[in-house]
């Protein structure tokens, strides 16, 4: 069945068309024919027509009409079961669809409805019906558009809020409130994939001196430029780093095995000992360093977040007291500097 598109052209009853196109499904083609003439009259100018339920499905895919027209009785497949299939075409989408039928009874009504019809006409049809329900119709897919795309740009403008408040000002790490909801989501991950996942939480050292010694907009600058370090050693798409509060820092590794986050700690260390960043006051030594607690997990129903920044924390207290300047795991019962709890420190 051919389509018969038109040149748009101003009426003295509307506005130049503006593309609204309606499928026509009518096996009778003299009763098509009355029908898309009412709708030139009607200034609707790109129609397209099918006189069967597997052209007219064939059609609404490829053409997306804004309307269709849909009669009841055809030969083989019925109207009811091709409103069936564009509704089940179109998941989240909605084109109305008006019945035509010389049927006319309630439960025709009802099951045209039914269907997934928005409405139903009784033929022979009277123009000034017709014109008066698409012009109805056409109110409401208006009225839809302007919503969904609402809907669209309040996604949008959602997404970039979210992405304001995640990020923390003076680093332009991923903040507090974004570590939350990324360590949540990875738990998650790593149980669905039984990848093990890695926490490490970093605190700079004597960074309170930091401050006391060459004050406290040198100490931002340190700040900026940890966090700029600790984003260049995620290098996997999925590694976070993150500011967690004041001078501490957390990094979380998706799919990083307890070998591997000792690895990759001991390379943060290094980074930072070659960046040198001078601190005038550390009983460390000349240059700031930072030290960490790692925690690494197979997740399972009964991991929490609180759980493994818990574990974390203490991991970084135990850093701290074996001398700072290192990263230390319960798991492999060491830290970056091979020093086992309680033995001899550098
Ligand atoms: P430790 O090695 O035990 O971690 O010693 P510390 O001095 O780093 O630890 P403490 O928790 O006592 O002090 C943290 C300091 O970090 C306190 C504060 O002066 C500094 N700090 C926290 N947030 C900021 C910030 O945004 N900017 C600057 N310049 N300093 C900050
Ligand atoms: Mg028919
Ligand atoms: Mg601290
Ligand atoms: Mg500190």
């Amino acid at each position: 069945m051919a389509s018969t598109p038109a040149t748009p052209a101003a009426t003295p009853d509307g506005p130049v068309d503006d593309g609204f196109t309606v499928l026509v499904v009518e096996d009778q083609p003299s009763v098509r024919a009355a029908l898309v003439g009412e709708l030139r009259h009607a200034n609707v100018h790109i129609i397209h027509e099918a006189d069967s339920a597997e052209l007219a499905l064939q059609q609404f895919v490829q053409h997306r009409p804004d309307l269709v027209l849909l009669d009841i009785r055809l030969p083989g497949k019925d109207g009811y079961w091709i409103a069936q299939q564009m509704r089940e075409a179109e998941p989240g989408g909605w084109t109305p669809i008006i019945f035509l039928s010389g049927l006319d009874n309630e439960v025709d009504v009802w099951r045209a409805i039914e269907a997934g019809g928005d409405d139903y006409i009784v033929k022979p049809v009277k123009p000034i019906v017709l014109v008066a329900k698409l012009r109805a119709m056409r109110r409401l897919l208006d009225m839809r558009r302007r919503l969904v795309a609402l809907t669209n740009e309040l996604h949008v403008a959602n997404q970039q809020l979210n992405a304001i408040v995640e990020i923390d000002a003076l680093t332009g790490l991923v903040n507090r409130r974004g570590f939350d909801r990324v360590l949540h989501n990875e738990i998650i991950a790593a149980r669905r994939e039984g990848t093990p996942l890695t926490l490490m939480l970093c605190d700079l050292d004597h960074f309170k001196r930091l401050n006391d010694a060459a004050g406290h907009v040198q100490g931002d600058h340190c700040l900026k430029e940890v966090g700029r370090l600790l984003r260049d050693v995620c290098v996997r798409p999925r590694d976070v780093a993150a500011r967690y509060g004041g001078e501490e820092f957390a990094l979380i590794l998706p799919n990083t095995p307890r070998s591997g986050a000792m690895t990759f700690a001991r390379a943060l260390g290094r980074v930072l000992e070659t960046r040198a960043l001078p601190h005038p006051d550390s009983p460390v030594g000349p240059v700031l360093t930072i030290s960490g607690g790692i925690t690494t997990c197979l997740p399972d129903a009964g991991t929490s977040a609180e759980a493994m920044v818990m574990r974390a924390d203490q991991a970084l207290y135990a850093a701290k007291e074996q001398g700072r300047n290192r990263f230390f795991s319960f798991e492999m019962q060491m830290d970056t500097v091979e020093q086992r709890p309680g033995g001899v420190g550098h």
